[in-house]
């Protein structure tokens, strides 16, 4: 009887995870933050807020809103 010679084991390399660490799946980068108007509730451009009386509006006319 032959002795079959042992089948070359394929490497068994368990796929390397040589990835970031930190998985960043929670907010896209060009996200920008969205503020609440407290005059009328909508969402709007953290950029685009204006700020009175310690409060963040939308707009001028609700920032100016008595
Ligand atoms: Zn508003």
């Amino acid at each position: 009887m032959m002795e079959a010679e042992a089948a070359p084991a394929a490497p068994s390399t368990s796929k390397p995870r040589a990835s970031s660490a930190a998985p960043r799946a929670a907010a896209p980068a060009d996200a920008e933050a969205m503020l609440c108007c407290a005059q009328c509730g909508v969402y709007y451009p953290a950029s685009e807020t204006v700020q009175a009386k310690g409060r963040d509006f939308c707009s001028q006319a609700h920032a100016s809103f008595p």
